[in-house]
């Protein structure tokens, strides 16, 4: 499965916290990954990669936490730290 959407949107939504805090860039983030979600975290890492390359996430550290929930779905974006 292919997560290029999710991290487009992903990319999009950090614009505009950037944008709205008026600070430089992203330099962490914690995404939260659904239990059913069957992609590993190299593979996640690596969309994660390409979509903030050139961007005002690119280098910033991700941390991804898997779901307890054993039913969760989906992606969700749990803290952001920006620099100012
Ligand atoms: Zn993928």
């Amino acid at each position: 499965m292919h997560e290029s959407g999710v991290f487009a949107s992903l990319l999009q939504e950090l614009e505009r916290l950037v944008a709205e805090n008026q600070a430089k860039r992203v330099s962490a983030i914690e995404l939260v990954v659904g239990a059913l979600e069957t992609s590993d975290d190299e593979h996640l890492r690596e969309h994660f990669r390409m979509a903030s390359q050139g961007t005002i996430a690119e280098g910033a550290e991700l941390t991804l936490v898997r779901d307890p929930n054993p039913l969760s779905t989906g992606f969700v974006l749990r803290s952001v730290e920006l620099e100012t």
